[in-house]
């Protein structure tokens, strides 16, 4: 069986379950963001700090030159420690807090991608108090159905996320005539790993569409169209690097950009994916009736994608690559029948004690840990740079 390339024997000390990173993907996958981005006209890219929020890998991004999309005080306080500008900080999120509010003010970050009017009146009333005047984007609910999985769609009518588009003119008018607000443009994001891009292009169309309308009221210099990127979880190995290219590609086609216009992106999946894997210990091989079970030291505290999502993961057996396959439910500790990584998975014969990576989860991996059952959070182990 084909695995990455890990350095298993650096390991031998190390507990289980920890998270590797891969700086030289992580590297290539910058370089390649950038390439693309250097080649669309007056655009910025904001890594969405939630999808990985570990000190390393936040001040590798930062050292890129990438902004930052935030969706909490504590995620600014984050990315302004890993060196992110915060005049390259966006901050979005339907229930930001007083407090999140005056200390993203304080801190002069790009602006504030709002969800709600009601929002927009507590914004004004603190800027106010700080004699501040913070920009403004509004979030639009494009309503365009990003064909991902359900709890991971976000554009939809009826969702919590952003503001309905028939209340459009009405939110610009509201932004426009408040003394202590400067509005800026417009937000959207309609879910995340979204691989088909036409679902981009469909998006472009609706944004051209709404961006006029607003057009209207008043200019519109920043159109931030969001995240979404998917990677391909099948396969790490072959394609470790998300097509940034027929991405942007699909911008620089479908969106109409006018002069002096700024196109803002909020990718993270696609940044952080393929760099992390969850490393894990092979504690017990069960022999059931009709199958068999791997019970490895890793569970849903230490990567909840599979559990909450019915997310994949590639798994690579790296103590015995070569072994024959046989199938197994690959499963944790926790004491929850949702546990299960994976159900009737091939993979190189494991026994008590093999070392298995959980690949491409750089993403809502590690940032998602838990301790319930009252486990150790994992750690992590980042790769020594070439
Ligand atoms: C989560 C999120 C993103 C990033 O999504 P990815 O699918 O990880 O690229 C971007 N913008 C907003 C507002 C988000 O909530």
């Amino acid at each position: 069986m084909m695995t990455g390339n890990f350095p298993i024997e650096q390991w031998e000390g190390v507990d289980t379950p920890f998270y590797y990173y891969d700086l030289s993907i992580l590297d290539s996958t910058l370089q390649e963001l950038n390439t693309r981005i250097n080649q669309f006209p007056a655009a910025a890219v904001h890594y969405a700090v939630k999808a990985c929020a570990t000190p390393e890998i936040l001040r590798r991004i930062a050292a890129a030159g990438i902004g930052a999309d935030c969706v909490s005080g504590g995620e600014i306080r984050a990315a302004i420690e890993a060196g992110i500008r915060p005049d390259k900080i966006v901050f979005a999120g339907v229930a930001k807090a007083d407090w999140e509010i005056e200390y993203a003010i304080k801190h002069g970050i790009f602006c504030f991608n709002v969800e709600s009017q009601a929002e927009v009146e507590v914004i004004d009333q603190i800027a106010g108090q700080l004699g501040a005047q913070p920009r403004i984007c509004l979030r639009i609910n494009p309503q365009v159905d990003a064909h991902t999985h359900a709890k991971i769609t976000t554009g939809m009518k009826e969702n919590k996320f952003g503001i309905q588009m028939s209340d459009l003119e009405e939110a610009v008018q509201d932004v426009v005539q408040r003394p202590n607000l400067s509005f800026a443009g417009l937000h959207f994001h309609i879910g995340s790993q979204i691989t088909d891009m036409q679902v981009f292009a469909t998006l472009c169309e609706r944004i051209n569409e709404l961006v006029e309308r607003a057009q209207q009221i008043a200019p519109v210099q920043h159109i931030n169209v969001g995240g979404g990127l998917g990677i391909l979880y099948e396969h790490p190995n072959h394609f470790p690097i998300p097509d940034f290219q027929g991405y942007f590609d699909t911008y620089q086609k479908g969106l109409k950009v006018q002069p002096g216009q700024t196109v803002h992106f909020e990718l993270g999946r696609s940044i952080v994916a393929q760099c992390g894997n969850l490393i894990t210990r092979v504690l017990y091989v069960k022999k059931g009736e009709q199958k068999q079970f791997a019970i490895v030291d890793a569970g849903m505290t230490d990567l909840m994608r599979p559990a909450l999502y019915g997310a994949f993961h590639r798994i690579e057996n790296l103590s015995n690559p070569d072994a024959e396959e046989e199938t197994y439910d690959i499963v944790g500790p926790i004491c929850e029948s949702s546990d299960v990584f994976v159900e009737g998975y091939q993979i190189a014969k494991v026994q008590r004690g093999d070392i298995l990576a959980i690949r491409s989860a750089g993403a809502y991996g590690e940032v998602m840990a838990s301790q319930y059952n009252l486990r150790r959070l994992p750690g992590h182990v980042v790769s020594s740079l070439k």
